[in-house]
């Protein structure tokens, strides 16, 4: 079946239809972290949306090229850089590496390239050269090198592709030099920024002067790099469309690299927003979770992968505790099916049966329908148990539903629940209880116990010592 998607481009849902000749080779860009602090549970739902968009594809056959950019020269990075008197690569490190610890306790597959924009200048100045050449960029009287988009539309191309931006308002020539603005206030951008005071070290030379490269520059030079000009699919949060995105297509397609009236891109698609207990996360509501947070609790990447997944991408999702107990229950009745079925299966193997990947594949092929997808595998969990508790279940049987199960479980990647593992930190708790009781300290003993069990853990005796186990 053909997969089809809500393409931001177009604003309907389109087949896909991938830019290969022969159908197989597909391009795909998401917009990757600003590695400025620890990411959040809102980046960490576009990231895991696409993750879901590229094991989907994968599925249906396509090789899939994924591409994510680290955004490791920006505003914001470059005002923390100058609070903590660190280099920008000391400062940037260590949070790219948190960044992608996070990403693989998610399950999400690694991108096969993840360009840092500090090792790409030369590609950023390369593409604004083209655009200066095009009379589309030029310095201002601040020394920096903004995009025009007066002379760009008068070239005839559309300025609002993903956006209806209202033009009558905008004064010709008004600039705007931060990486973020705000909406609909279209205005020339940055394409390179003159060195400031404020920056210290972080700059680099160009022919228009020391400087550094704008937000938005980056995109469209790695991509294009790693991609080529014109690719498949382009991915992110919706707060990215404008002007992050709208300013990528504005500088790709304005640099004219396309070939034969290709667009930069052929679908944009777009993940919705995530509300945390039904508010906009932010750090002073106390609803801001980082993902460590939630780990530090008690919950797995795997309940937190699942609690993401329940909502359609273009839905916007309220993300709650409750939620994410939830998403601990479903994962539970699912294990213990998969428990059942694997003892009735027994050594036996089968190919897998046809429904479940059947209903699962076509609930994703209409614009990634998760919630027909869920339905699929509860339906299925349904039927399993009441096979096996009116003993109906065969072993050849069991092993086919297995086997469908492992085949749609490479897209939801929920691993297996022995995988499951318990978070360091709580380890490191029950290592000191134990200390603790050897010690005959049993009232620090109790305290820790309490502490691991109001996390969600009980600590269980077993021949092989003591270990944790989920409430
Ligand atoms: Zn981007």
């Amino acid at each position: 079946m053909a997969l089809r998607l809500f393409n931001t481009l177009s604003r309907s849902t389109q087949e896909f239809v991938p830019l290969d000749p022969a159908g197989r080779r597909v391009g795909l860009y998401c917009c990757g972290p600003t590695v400025h602090d620890f990411a959040h549970i809102g980046n960490f739902r576009t990231f895991v949306f696409a993750d879901l968009v590229r094991r989907h594809l994968q599925f249906k056959g396509f090789d899939v090229r994924h591409v994510m950019n680290i955004t490791d020269v920006e505003d914001k990075i470059i005002r923390r850089v100058a609070e903590t008197k660190m280099s920008l690569k000391e400062y940037t490190r260590q949070y790219e590496a948190a960044f992608f610890e996070d990403f693989q306790a998610l399950s999400c597959l690694s991108p096969h390239q993840t360009p840092h924009a500090t090792e790409h200048i030369a590609d950023i100045i390369g593409l604004i050269q083209k655009l200066a050449d095009r009379g589309l960029a030029y310095r201002a009287a601040d020394g920096s090198v903004y995009f025009s988009i007066e002379k760009y539309r008068a070239g005839g191309a559309r300025y609002g592709q993903l956006v209806n931006l209202n033009f009558d308002e905008m004064r010709p020539g008004e600039r705007v030099a931060s990486d973020e603005y705000a909406k609909e206030s279209a205005a020339d951008f940055a394409l390179w920024k003159a060195r400031a005071a404020a920056d210290g070290a972080v700059f680099w030379p160009s022919p228009w002067g020391e400087g550094r490269p704008g937000w938005h520059i980056e995109c469209s030079a790695m991509s294009m790099k790693m991609l080529g000009s014109s690719f498949d699919l382009h991915l992110g949060g919706e707060d990215l469309i404008f002007p992050h995105h709208e300013d990528e297509i504005a500088q790709s397609e304005g640099a004219g690299a396309q070939e034969g009236g290709r667009p930069f891109v052929k679908y944009w698609m777009h993940g919705a927003y995530l509300l945390v207990e039904g508010k906009k996360m932010s750090k002073s509501l106390g609803n801001f979770f980082t993902l460590r947070d939630l780990l530090r609790q008690g919950f797995t990447g795997r309940e937190i992968r699942c609690a993401l997944l329940t909502a359609h991408y273009r839905e916007s999702f309220n993300f709650t505790l409750d939620g994410l107990r939830g998403a601990r229950a479903a994962l539970a009745r699912l294990d213990e099916c998969l428990a059942k079925l694997r003892e009735k299966a027994g050594g036996a193997t089968s190919a897998p049966e046809g429904e479940l990947v059947g209903k699962f594949s076509a609930a994703l092929d209409e614009d990634f329908n998760i919630s027909g997808a869920w339905g699929a595998v509860f339906d299925w969990v349904r039927e399993n148990n009441r096979l096996m508790g009116s003993g109906e279940a065969t072993p050849a049987r069991a092993a086919a539903a297995l086997a469908a199960w492992e085949k749609i479980n490479s897209v939801l990647a929920l691993g297996r629940a022995e995988d499951s593992e318990v978070p360091a930190e709580l380890q490191a708790l029950l290592e000191d209880r134990q200390a603790a009781r050897k010690a005959r300290d049993f009232k620090r003993a109790d305290v820790l116990r309490d502490e691991l069990k109001t996390r969600g853990w009980v600590i269980e005796d077993t021949p092989k010592g003591a270990r944790l186990k989920k409430v």
